[in-house]
């Protein structure tokens, strides 16, 4: 069985964790637990630009809708109606794990 490169951001499952958390299960063996907070304030959009600060109201923290776009993407619908779409490798870069934070390769931000 041929290994899968590190590199290839890919999901096998992605599910909602209690009511604060989506779990995600990557394709080379990792698990990310991220909590909604992070995941708002990481929102890569316009808006938002991957830096959210201060206070977030708790409509901004819910989850209205979560689901895959393909292969490539997770939409994330939010109860204050905002939306977010985290592309594979965005939402990797997120996780603070100790595997991942330590990972040198990586940009950590925040
Ligand atoms: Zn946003
Ligand atoms: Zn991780």
């Amino acid at each position: 069985m041929a290994l899968i490169k590190p590199r290839t951001a890919n999901i096998k499952g992605l599910n909602e964790v209690g009511r604060y958390a989506v779990g995600v299960q990557w394709i080379d063996g990792h698990d990310s637990i991220f909590p909604l907070e992070n995941l708002r304030r990481g929102c890569p959009c316009e808006k938002c630009g991957g830096a959210v600060e201060g206070e977030i109201a708790p409509a901004s923290q819910r989850l209205r809708a979560l689901s895959r776009l393909g292969e490539a993407a997770v939409f994330i619908a939010w109860t204050d109606g905002h939306e977010t779409i985290l592309t594979m490798n965005q939402l990797r870069a997120l996780c603070r794990c100790a595997y991942c934070v330590a990972e040198p390769e990586r940009p950590i931000t925040g």
